[in-house]
């Protein structure tokens, strides 16, 4: 019996939803520096997966930001400490399809002898490691595919599970801005505020709690943005703190501002994270694929929204990347 909020599942999903439902001892797992969709669905799914009696524990190779603590603190979560991990006989990674994306803990999970499954909403990696995989690259946020595995396994969303769901989805669709909003979205979306998701509250919580020196740290971001191609390349760069420290900047908000420019077509946000290592992210307005230009550099993602890991100083850095999209966007 579907609701009507979701598609068919594929056999490809069948199966995986046969290997979660087989599993007793589930460790989850997620991307290095966890975003909003990846604790959501981590968050969701713990809660579906225990009200069927399953015993989970999530374990991340980073801290959440404090904004998560709702979600963080309501259920098992825990941050890799360079131990053992603890024993399982399912590893399900969400919101990302390569182990490597676990950073330091990818090689304890290979090691382990427990099945995985991925479940998630970015292009696959060739190299198919896992045993199961929920995959749907037209799911607005990996909380959406948790939506549909909690319904397929008949299990209604608690308070937290929808809050986790609800956490997704606004994060991957920029609070339904995005392309990727679709109605499922829409309709899952307004499906948990009947659960009794208070959306004000939420967007307070994830997004209205900045601290007192953010709008001076994004002010000065935002002095130095870059055109490139006549102004279809946006370019903002962010170094270290004087402390040696990454400063604490949401990504997406100084995406907004420079993709709200009449003519950037592709946005190229490069901060270091490091000293010699940075981190990129890539939005495109158009047709333009980012997802393609991320994987030059050993990244991903979607085709409007990506990233990757670069190697090397600040500056060199984005001149690689600027290169290559300005190369990419032809004239
Ligand atoms: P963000 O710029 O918000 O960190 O990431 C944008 C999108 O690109 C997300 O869907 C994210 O999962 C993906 N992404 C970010 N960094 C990486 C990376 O290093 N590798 C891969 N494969 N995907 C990434
Ligand atoms: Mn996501």
């Amino acid at each position: 019996m579907t609701s009507g909020l979701h598609p068919a599942l594929s056999p490809e999903q069948e199966h995986a939803l046969g290997v979660l439902s087989g599993a007793s001892r589930v460790l989850l797992t997620g991307h290095e520096r966890p975003d909003g969709d990846c604790i959501g669905a981590q968050a969701a799914l713990s809660r579906v997966l225990e009200s069927l009696g399953k015993q989970v524990t999530i374990l991340n190779p980073d801290p959440p930001e404090v904004r998560f603590a709702q979600l963080t603190r309501a259920v098992a979560y825990g941050v890799d400490d360079g131990g053992a991990v603890p024993p399982h006989d399912l590893l399900v990674l969400l919101d990302g399809s390569e182990l490597s994306r676990t950073g330091r803990l990818a090689e304890r999970f290979e090691a382990a002898p427990s099945r995985k499954l991925v479940i998630d909403h970015h292009i696959l990696p060739p190299d198919r490691w896992w045993d199961a995989c929920f995959h749907d690259v037209t799911a607005s946020a990996t909380g959406v595919l948790v939506a549909r595995i909690a319904e397929a396994l008949g299990v209604e969303l608690d308070e937290v599970a929808a809050q986790g769901v609800f956490t997704s989805i606004v994060t991957d669709t920029g609070w339904f801005k995005y392309s990727n909003t679709d109605a499922e979205t829409l309709s899952v979306a307004g499906h948990l505020v009947q659960r009794g998701v208070d959306i004000a509250g939420q967007f307070m919580d994830l997004n209205q709690r900045r601290p007192a020196d953010h709008p001076v740290e994004l002010g000065r971001l935002l002095a130095r943005t870059e055109y490139f191609a006549g102004g279809r390349v946006a370019l903002l760069t962010l170094p270290l703190g004087t402390d040696g420290r990454v400063p604490e900047m949401d990504t997406d908000d100084a995406l907004d501002v420079v993709r709200s420019v009449d003519g950037v077509e592709v946005v190229l946000f490069v901060r270091e994270i490091h000293p010699g290592l940075c981190k990129l992210s890539a939005r495109s307005k158009t047709s333009f694929d980012v997802a393609s230009l991320a994987r030059t550099f050993g990244g991903g993602g979607h085709r409007k929204a990506s990233g990757a890991t670069l190697e090397g100083e600040l500056a060199d850095s984005a001149r690689r990347v600027v290169q290559l999209a300005v190369q990419q966007l032809g004239s």
